[in-house]
C-alpha cells in the first residue's frame, strides 16, 4: 500500500512545477505546521482499560483556521493524517473559503465499542486535543465512522473544559446542537455540482449517463440518491461487504432501504450491507472499479485506484468523492488512457463548504434556511468546477494539478506576505 503522505507530497511537487514555486515557500508546505499524538485511556464496560492513539495534523492555516475532520479506524496512521490534512488545505483553497487545514484520526475499530465506550473514546480524544482546537483555531469535523453524535459530545466535552460555549469549535453537529442544515449531503451534493457541470462539458446526457460508485456511507448513498433522482443510471454500487450491479440501473433509495431493513444495530453503526440486496448481480469492489461505465465514483477510502488496476479502469470520466482514491502512479496511466478525474479537493469540497456555512453561522448567532445553504453551496462549487477547468486548459494539464496550482497559488500568497519572503 502506498504511503498516502508520499502520494500527497508527489502531487504538491507536480503543481509547484507548473507554478514555479518559490522554493522556500514549497519546503514550508513540505510538512505539517504542528502534529499532536495523544493517548487515550478509555475505560471499558467490563472494567478494563484500553488505550488508544489519537492525531490532530495541522497543516496550514493561512487562509484561516485549521479546519478538517477526525477519522476513526483500525489503519489509521499519521501519514494518513497528514496527507489528509495536506489535502483539506488544498481542498479549502481550491473552493476559495477562509479555512486552513487540518485533519485528526483514532486507531480503533468503532463498531467494536458500545455506544457509551464510543462516547468515552470521543471525550478524551477532546481532553487530549482542546487547547490547540477551537473556533478561532482549529475546527474539526466528522470523517469516516464519525457521526453528528460523535461530533454534539466533543464539542460538549469542550465546553466543559474551556468554561464557555463556543458552538463553532466542531462542525458537522446534529441539527438541534448548532449543526447546518444540508451537512449531513453536503460531501455528495457537492460532488454532484461538480458531476453536473462535468455532464455538460462532456456533452452528455445524465438519463444516458452509467454511473459506478464505490461505497454507500454518507457521501456514497446520497450520492447515488441525488444522481439518481437527477436522472442518472447508477448500475452498481458497493460496501466493505461487496458490490451489486444491474445493466438497467437500480434504485438507491431501494437498496438504502434494504440494507437499513436488514441491519442489525450494534452501538450507532450498521451493520446491514449492499450485499443484502438479493435480486441484484453480486460483484467485488475490484470489478465495480473496472465496469464499463461513463462515471466511476470512488467513495470509500484511499489508494483503490492504483498502478496494478488502472490499466483496466474502462470509465470515461472518474469523480473522487473519497479522499485520495488514485495513486500518483495511477493517475499517469488514466492521463495517458484520457479518462478525466475531477479530482477530491474540488469533487468532495462541497462538505467542508457547508461545514464553514455551519462555523459561520455558529460564530455569527445565525441559522440559515436549507435552501439559503444550498444556493450558496452551488454558487462556490460551480466557481470553483469552472476555475479548475479553465486553469486546466490554461496549462494543458489535468484537473487534479489545475485545482493545486490555484489552491497553492492562494495559500502561497498569504505565506508570502507572513515570512515576507
Ligand atoms: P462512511 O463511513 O459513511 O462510509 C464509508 C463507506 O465505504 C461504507 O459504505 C463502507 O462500507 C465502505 N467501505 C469501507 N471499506 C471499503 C472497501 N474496502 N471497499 C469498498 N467499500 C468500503 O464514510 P464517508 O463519510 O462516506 O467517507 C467516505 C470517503 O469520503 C472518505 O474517503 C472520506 O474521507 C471522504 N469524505 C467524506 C466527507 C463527509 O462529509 N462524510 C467529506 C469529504 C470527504
Amino acid at each position: 500500500m502506498s504511503n498516502p503522505f508520499n502520494n500527497a507530497m508527489a502531487q504538491l511537487d507536480k503543481a509547484a512545477k507548473i507554478m514555479d514555486l518559490d522554493s522556500k515557500i514549497h519546503d514550508v508546505l513540505r510538512a505539517p505546521e504542528r502534529v499532536l499524538t495523544i493517548s487515550i485511556p478509555v475505560k471499558m464496560d467490563d472494567g478494563s482499560l484500553n488505550v488508544y492513539t489519537g492525531y490532530r495534523s495541522q497543516f496550514n492555516n493561512a487562509l484561516g483556521p485549521y479546519k478538517g475532520g477526525i477519522r476513526y479506524h483500525w489503519n489509521v496512521t499519521l501519514d494518513e493524517v497528514k496527507a489528509l490534512s495536506f489535502w483539506m488545505m488544498v481542498k479549502c483553497a481550491t473552493v476559495n473559503i477562509p479555512m486552513g487545514g487540518g485533519k485528526g484520526g483514532v486507531i480503533v475499530n468503532p463498531k467494536e465499542l458500545s455506544p457509551e465506550e464510543l462516547e468515552r473514546l470521543s471525550r478524551g480524544y477532546v481532553r487530549g486535543v482542546w487547547r490547540d482546537i477551537g473556533s478561532d483555531k482549529d475546527v474539526p469535523a466528522p470523517d469516516v465512522y464519525t457521526t453528528p453524535q460523535i461530533m454534539g459530545w466533543m464539542r460538549h466535552e469542550y465546553e466543559k473544559l474551556v468554561g464557555h460555549e463556543d458552538p463553532g469549535v466542531i462542525t458537522g453537529k446534529p441539527l438541534d446542537q448548532g449543526g447546518s442544515e444540508a451537512r449531513s449531503y453536503s460531501t455528495a451534493q457537492g460532488g454532484v455540482y461538480c458531476t453536473r457541470e462535468l455532464t455538460n462539458k462532456m456533452g452528455w446526457n445524465p438519463a444516458e449517463t452509467t454511473v459506478a460508485i464505490q461505497g454507500f456511507g454518507n457521501a456514497g448513498s446520497f450520492m447515488a440518491k441525488i444522481l439518481h433522482k437527477l436522472g442518472y443510471k447508477i448500475v452498481a454500487v458497493s460496501d466493505s461487504k461487496g458490490a451489486i450491479y444491474r445493466a438497467e440501473g437500480l434504485d438507491p433509495e431501494s437498496v438504502h432501504k434494504v440494507k437499513m431493513e436488514s441491519r442489525e444495530l450494534k452501538a450507532v453503526y450498521c451493520e446491514g450491507s449492499v450485499c443484502e440486496v438479493v435480486d441484484h448481480e453480486k460483484i467485488t469492489n475490484e470489478q465495480l472499479l473496472e465496469l464499463d461505465v461513463d462515471i466511476l465514483i470512488p467513495a470509500a477510502l484511499e489508494n483503490v485506484i492504483t498502478k496494478e488496476n488502472a490499466p483496466n479502469i474502462k470509465a470515461k470520466a472518474i469523480v473522487e468523492l473519497a479522499n485520495g482514491p488514485t495513486t500518483p502512479e495511477a493517475d499517469e496511466i488514466l492521463k495517458e488512457k484520457g479518462i478525466t478525474i475531477v479530482p477530491d479537493v474540488l469533487a468532495n469540497a462541497g462538505g467542508v463548504t457547508v461545514s464553514y456555512f455551519e462555523w459561520d453561522q455558529n460564530v455569527k448567532g445565525e441559522h440559515w434556511s436549507e435552501e439559503d445553504v444550498l444556493q450558496k453551496l452551488e454558487k462556490i462549487m460551480v466557481d470553483a468546477f469552472h476555475e479548475v477547468w479553465n486553469t486546466k486548459d490554461k496549462y494543458s494539464i489535468d484537473m487534479r494539478t489545475a485545482a493545486f496550482v490555484k489552491a497553492i497559488e492562494r495559500v502561497s500568497a498569504v505565506m508570502k506576505e507572513r515570512l515576507g519572503v
